[in-house]
């Protein structure tokens, strides 16, 4: 940082994306507070673990997890929104690398190829101006340097958000909304699946439906958070 910036950024300092209180020296994005207010599951070092047996059935899959709790009242659900609705790119990348800090941890994903991003609806990505899951693939890329693969599978087809629907009509509302365009990219490999938030796992079986095509894929999921 030039010593310009520096100053500025003294005289203008930042304010925390969750809670809006001022940072102080260190911090970024998020202040130490909050980051330690973090709902964690602990799931990702765990066969067997709550999400893992809520796709069990689903998914063929190799291992799953989700890194914090969302519920309606905590400092996960304060950084979801801010990272997808106040389009904060940065603090993405930031959850990314704690994402991809406690999968290298885990010891569970370490044969992991290459990560892809559930993917927005063309016209969905346009107006946010980014998708989240890829930042946060950005972010684990950071920490586990694996390739990011944004082009294989797409969602062709419109969907109403998930979070404003009921949970019977989830399923319904995601079904044959994926497809893959260009499967050859994945042909063989292992591949983390990558979402902000999982409540019924509808989204990701619809997209792990339209990879079932690719020849000699396996699947992992990792979600920011669960609101199980
Ligand atoms: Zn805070």
């Amino acid at each position: 940082m030039s010593p310009f910036a520096a100053i500025l950024q003294t005289l203008f300092p930042g304010t925390c994306a969750c809670c809006g209180n001022v940072l102080v020296h260190g911090e970024r994005q998020v202040c130490m507070h909050c980051l330690t207010d973090l709902a964690a599951t602990h799931y990702s070092g765990i066969g067997g673990n709550p999400v893992e047996r809520l796709l069990t059935g689903r998914i063929p899959f190799q291992a799953a997890t989700a890194l914090y709790h969302f519920r309606q009242d905590n400092t996960v659900r304060s950084t979801v929104h801010a990272m997808k609705f106040h389009r904060n790119a940065e603090l993405c990348l930031l959850m990314g690398r704690l994402m991809g800090q406690e999968l290298l941890h885990s010891g569970r994903f370490d044969d992991i190829e290459c990560l892809v991003p559930i993917p927005l609806h063309w016209w969905r990505r346009l107006r946010r101006g980014f998708n989240q899951s890829e930042l946060l693939c950005r972010g684990i890329a950071d920490v586990m340097q694996r390739p990011v693969c944004t082009r294989a599978v797409i969602r062709h087809r419109y969907t109403r958000q998930q979070s404003l629907q009921s949970h019977t009509n989830r399923s319904g509302n995601v079904e044959g909304a994926f497809r893959t365009k260009k499967p050859e990219l994945l042909t063989g490999k292992h591949i983390l699946l990558v979402d902000d938030v999982m409540t019924t796992g509808a989204t990701l079986t619809a997209c792990a439906d339209a990879l079932a095509a690719v020849p000699g894929l396996r699947i992992s999921v990792a979600t920011f958070s669960t609101a199980q």
